[in-house]
């Protein structure tokens, strides 16, 4: 199965409602998508995304360099594809090459699912057919209300949803204490709610404020500190009872082995595009699984669906809000999440079936982004 070429393109879009935490605000998701052809007419498809920056710095990495790479390699030889992708980009570092190899890698796995006609889930492990998914909100607007937020619950439950993500990282953490616990009596017994710290904090300040958290019986805490700290979530971990969890900051399994070894998180979080794609997915997916921790990949939730319908040691999909590409109304057929359960495509390959024409008009026009770009960091 030689691959015979490689079209790719850029796309930029805002999330289909606003998005901001407490360290950034977002302002265009950048979807590079890939189309790999092989000598016999199969085609898969990849995909990789940013937030805010870099999608032509990627989609000209993949242009300009890797694809020649791989014309003529066997699709099927994943490891071999991404081996060599991974030794030819090494010296960029980590983060854009990995987001490059994604897109590839991903594309990759959608051309094995369709030669072996089988859904993408099966090819990984098929340890299950569906996975409880938690609803996930990026709503930190310092003119949002507590009724608001509520409101906002309230929609989520009648959704089926029984866990609920929020950000939290307000500057008056009586703020966060009030947020949550209003948030956790609406959801009642029955319900966990998880908080996102989008690193806001320093490790001193995490322990303290960690401390009040720890009574309120939260499901996880995420991404607390800067995620290069990786003494600081270790002496976080040991001063608290609640889970602490983190990985979409993070672009290769070494990075995950160091957490782990640390004992520094109890959730993975690797995301799919970030990490290189499926192929290393995996492996991080395994390397939790021999430290005794579960996996909830960030983002993503059409692919991520598949990934822990595959593995062993799955714990939620993560469904954010605005964000999946069917709420923003990018594929032909639409894959949701119903009573706050995933259940992954069944069409051979990742099933992931992207909507030409609703794509057109998001192609990323680089001219206008030059002089329009403001960036969204807090
Ligand atoms: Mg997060």
């Amino acid at each position: 199965m030689k691959i015979a070429n490689i079209q790719s393109n850029v796309y930029r879009l805002p999330p289909s409602v606003p998005w901001e935490d407490a360290t950034n605000k977002v302002d265009g998701l950048e979807f590079i998508i890939v189309e790999i052809t092989t000598e016999s007419g199969l085609v898969g498809t990849g995909l990789s995304y940013t937030v805010d920056i870099g999608g032509t710095v990627i989609r000209t990495l993949i242009d300009d360099y890797l694809a020649n790479l791989i014309i003529g390699m066997n699709a099927l030889h994943y490891e071999q594809i991404w081996q060599h992708l991974q030794r030819q980009s090494r010296r960029l570092g980590l983060g854009v090459n990995s987001m490059a190899i994604a897109a590839i890698d991903i594309a990759i796995w959608d051309l094995m699912g369709k030669h072996y006609n089988q859904p993408l889930y099966k090819l990984l492990g098929g340890a299950r057919d569906r996975i409880p998914a938690y609803i996930s909100e990026i709503d930190l607007r310092s003119n949002g209300t507590v009724e608001e937020l509520l409101d906002r619950v309230d929609g989520y439950i009648s959704q089926g949803y029984s866990t609920v993500k929020m950000k939290i990282g307000k500057d008056d953490f009586e703020e966060d204490i009030e947020r949550i616990t209003k948030v956790q009596q609406r959801l009642g017994k029955g319900g966990t709610l998880l908080v996102d710290l989008n690193q806001k904090w320093s490790a001193a300040e995490a322990i303290q404020k960690c401390a009040r958290l720890d009574e309120l019986h939260l499901g996880w805490i995420e991404e607390p500190l800067q995620y290069q700290d990786i003494q600081g979530h270790r002496q976080l971990k040991q001063a608290i009872r609640t889970p602490i969890a983190l990985g979409e900051s993070m672009y290769s399994k070494q990075q995950f082995l160091e957490y782990l070894r640390a004992d520094a998180v109890d959730v993975v979080q690797a995301d799919v595009a970030f990490v290189g794609g499926i192929t290393e997915w995996l492996k991080i997916a395994h390397l939790a699984h021999a430290f005794g921790k579960p996996v909830a990949p960030h983002f993503m939730m059409e692919l991520s669906l598949h990934l822990l319908c595959g593995v062993q040691n799955s714990y939620m999909l993560e469904n954010v809000v605005g964000g999946s590409l069917t709420e923003l109304g990018l594929l032909e057929v639409p894959i949701i999440v119903q009573h706050g359960v995933g259940i992954p495509s069944s069409i051979p390959g990742h099933g992931i079936v992207f909507d030409r024409s609703a794509l057109a008009p998001h192609l990323l026009d680089a001219s206008r982004l030059r002089s329009t770009f403001a960036g969204g960091s807090k």
